[in-house]
């Protein structure tokens, strides 16, 4: 289980010490490290700040913002920096009310003036059937009904 003080990232560490320093306008020092501070942006809705790390020709106009997603977890499979671009592949879990799904994607990042930006990827998305006695999608290790399964 987390506490609501740590990074929605997974690190571990406190929001305040990890993607929320990025979240504050510090540069992400690795494409890594951006990856982790957009997907705890989208997790805590902090829409102006996925904007603004996307590279221009690939920005989309807005973002919504009743999004029904809850992201739950990130996993990082693989990270990859040559020069100027980065790639991240990337596994996280989210639920929309009761139905849970997994996105994976290989994303592509850029160094532009000193600073990371998301590129493009192409996502695919997988329906999961979590069980109420299985460990949960959530990956705290507690089984699912005594975690986020219920109903
Ligand atoms: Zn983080
Ligand atoms: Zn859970």
């Amino acid at each position: 289980m987390t506490t609501s003080n740590d990074c929605p990232c997974g690190s571990g560490r406190p929001l305040a010490a990890c993607c929320g320093r990025y979240h504050d306008g510090e540069p992400a020092p690795t494409p890594e490290a951006l990856m982790r501070s957009r997907y705890s942006a989208f997790a805590l809705g902090l829409t102006d700040y996925l904007l603004q790390s996307w590279a221009l020709e690939t920005r989309p106009a807005a973002l919504p913002d009743d999004d029904p997603t809850q992201w739950v977890r990130l996993q990082i499979l693989d990270h990859r920096e040559t020069g100027d671009e980065g790639r991240v592949h990337f596994r996280a879990t989210f639920r929309e009310g009761r139905r849970w799904g997994v996105l994976e994607e290989i994303s592509r990042f850029r160094r532009e003036a000193g600073r990371w930006v998301y590129l493009d990827g192409t996502p695919s998305v997988t329906r999961l059937k979590p069980g109420r006695n299985a460990p949960c999608p959530c990956g705290s290790g507690n089984k699912g009904k005594a975690c986020c399964v219920t109903g």
